[in-house]
């Protein structure tokens, strides 16, 4: 294979970057971490003539708290995602999910951005966002606009970014009070692999009794050519009594909601189980966690087969 030539850009500002992008056209890519970019261009999936590069747009790498909840810049690494004590406290999941793609080396490149735009059903950090509610910020030659995360997602690789769009950052409510959340992922090697099956939850009980559940959100990764909320856990949870044989119902119902495939890393049946067996322990230890208790299994388990021993 012959080495691919591209001539480099490195703008300052988001305008810089969005006239790039106009004046390039398809000719050019942005390049965030490159973990994805890199290789799709190693293995001649894509041959840009010009990569524009994101790093030095300040914008684009900051954390930022607000009353109204919490921005994260889209080129955030996941190092820093994993680390950062704001999201360890506020939203654990995110964090948790950050902790698990591939390797140190590579969550030091990677960034939350990129692992939006490449769109894929195994994106790790795509479901815990889907719970969280995101909003996401995209600024492009035609203005600016937030997009729904679920919205986002047109197909495997495919996004509702136009040519001359970039994703700027990623906007996330303050969570409720008692909510506890989760994300398990399961996949051959374990966290150096992508996601055989990935699951993340949030749970909010209601504020005057214990265990009522005021609001719910599932999200799946790798069964379906997007990751997917499951309606079916929404509509059979909000406003009931939490107890463990309405979480296996609940768990059960998205066997019927998810559309995996057969691939070389696992069948359509064991990813539909295993679907199921994620959603059962990602809601039970969201519960947990927003009553206050210990979290209920730890990803550790469920590398170690645990989570199939019917626990
Ligand atoms: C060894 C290895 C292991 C991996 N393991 C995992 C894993 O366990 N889980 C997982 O989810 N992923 C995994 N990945 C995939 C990858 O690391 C992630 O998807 C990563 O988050 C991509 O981010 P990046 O910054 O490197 O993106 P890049 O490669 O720089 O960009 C990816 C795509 O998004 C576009 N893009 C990037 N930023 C923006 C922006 N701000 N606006 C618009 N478009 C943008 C780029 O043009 C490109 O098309 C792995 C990759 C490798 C090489």
């Amino acid at each position: 294979m012959g080495v691919h030539r591209f001539e480099h850009h490195a703008p300052t500002t988001l305008e810089e970057v969005v006239k790039l992008l106009t004046e390039l056209g398809t000719e050019a890519k942005l390049l965030a971490g490159g973990t994805d970019l890199l290789v799709f261009i190693r293995h001649g999936r894509i041959a840009p003539k010009h990569i524009i590069e994101l790093s030095r747009v300040g914008e684009l790498t900051r954390i930022c708290e607000l009353e109204s909840g919490l921005i994260i810049g889209a080129c955030v690494k996941l190092r820093e995602i994993e680390r950062n004590s704001v999201i360890r406290r506020l939203y654990p999941h995110i964090s948790e999910a950050a902790s698990q793609v591939g390797s140190v080396q590579i969550r030091n490149l990677a960034t939350i951005g990129g692992n939006l735009c490449t769109a894929s059903p195994a994106g790790d950090m795509i479901p815990t966002l889907m719970v969280s509610g995101a909003l996401l910020h995209i600024v492009g030659a035609s203005g600016e606009r937030m997009v729904r995360i679920e919205e986002f997602f047109k197909g495997p690789g495919e996004t509702a970014l136009c040519a001359t769009d970039v994703l700027v950052s990623i906007q996330l409510p303050p969570p409720k009070p008692r909510t506890g959340w989760a994300f398990f992922k399961l996949g051959v090697r374990g966290a150096m692999d992508i996601s055989i099956v990935s699951v993340a939850a949030k749970l909010t009980l209601s504020e005057s009794t214990s265990d009522i559940v005021s609001e719910v959100k599932v999200a799946l990764g790798s069964v379906a050519p997007v990751v997917m909320l499951s309606h079916s856990v929404e509509k059979l949870l909000t406003g009931k009594r939490i107890t463990d044989s309405l979480i296996e119902e609940a768990a059960h119902s998205v066997m019927n909601e998810v559309k995996p495939i057969s691939d070389h890393r696992a069948s359509a049946q064991y990813r539909r189980l295993m679907a199921a067996v994620l959603t059962k322990r990602a809601l039970k230890t969201a519960f947990h966690r927003a009553v206050g208790e210990q979290q209920q299994l730890t990803q550790l388990e469920v590398n170690q087969g645990s989570v199939f021993n019917g626990g």
